[in-house]
């Protein structure tokens, strides 16, 4: 049996405007794997999942979900994957525990799984006094969470998230990403699309980044952040002296009178720099990275956003 989820190969989409959308993207998602499908606005991303879910017709290439080639066993291809979109698409005035039940019949489950289903996921993501409210009085970050327990009421084998934790406040989408881990950990295959670079670098095994319809980078997290041979810090120091000091390979500059922003090559280590600056009467009170790892070879990669 293959070991591979999902397979895109060079996939090319032109809208009916004319827009060249996809310019032949191909990349593979290994069952079991955490996978981040990166890129800013406008890359492709969700060009790319609507393919996939049937929901955009392709211009040419091939994809597969499972072995099912999405254009001759679409059904079968479908049944494999939850999917998890960006814009709520529930009914608002259904309940919850009714919007799943419609989802799981959809799939062929039947009602009495369903129900059973429903409540150990309404459980795990805490939406169990939910049951029986209208979607539509939901907080966004429990509408959030169903549309997570939804995807999953058919039993999928791989899960696309298209910016799942989009306008969540931290601590709830905290407690998703622990869900999710879990959920990876017992055999589900997760896609993630998120502009949490953060929460890529924490969740994600392996990478693609799309930039303008074409892929530039498809490697494992560890190898894409081993790239970055330098690392910006920002350091609050007691105070600075007018003229800087000069360290060797190193680059720095005053931001404030006590703000120190420094970029440090991977050959040196922060409390090297701290000593040397002390040698050099500066005091480091607090050391905070300017970016996370990933958001700073991100914008190398594919460049700030205008
Ligand atoms: P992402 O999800 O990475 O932000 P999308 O896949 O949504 O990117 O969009 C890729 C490009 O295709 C964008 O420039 C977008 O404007 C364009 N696009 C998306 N949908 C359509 C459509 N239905 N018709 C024409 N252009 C579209």
């Amino acid at each position: 049996m293959s070991e591979i989820a999902i397979s895109i190969t060079s996939l090319h989409k032109n809208y009916a405007n004319g827009f060249h959308a996809l310019k032949g993207v191909s990349f593979n998602v290994n069952k079991g794997d955490f996978f981040a499908l990166l890129g800013p606005n406008g890359a492709g991303k969700s060009t790319t999942i609507g393919i996939l879910c049937g929901l955009v017709t392709k211009t040419s290439g091939s994809a597969s979900i499972n072995g099912y080639c999405i254009t001759d066993h679409i059904a079968e291809a479908k049944a494999q994957l939850g999917i998890v979109p960006q814009e709520f698409n529930f009914n608002i005035f259904e309940p919850c525990h009714q919007i799943m039940i419609n989802q799981a019949g959809y799939y062929g489950v039947s009602r009495s799984v369903a129900i059973s289903r429903t409540k150990v996921l309404f459980d795990q993501l805490g939406l169990t006094d939910k049951a029986n409210v209208a979607a539509g009085t939901l907080s966004g970050g429990l509408k959030r969470r169903l549309m997570i327990a939804r995807s999953l009421v058919h039993h999928p084998k791989i899960l696309i998230l298209d910016e799942p934790t989009a306008g969540v406040d931290i601590s709830l989408r905290r407690s998703m990403w622990h869900f999710l881990k879990e959920k990876n950990q017992e055999g589900l295959t997760i896609i993630l699309t998120t502009h949490y670079l953060e929460e890529a670098e924490q969740l994600c095994k392996n990478i693609a980044i799309i930039n303008h319809g074409e892929l530039i980078t498809n490697t494992t997290m560890k190898q894409l952040l081993n790239q970055l041979n330098s690392e910006i810090f920002i350091l609050d120091c007691s105070q600075l002296p007018v003229q800087l000091p000069h360290i060797e390979n190193i680059s720095m500059s005053a931001k404030e009178s006590s703000t120190l922003e420094i970029e440090v090559p991977k050959t040196h280590t922060i409390s090297q720099i701290i000593h040397q600056l002390q040698a050099h009467d500066i005091i480091v009170n607090r050391i905070q990275t300017k970016a996370n790892r990933l958001e700073e070879l991100f914008i190398r990669l594919v460049g700030a956003p205008s």
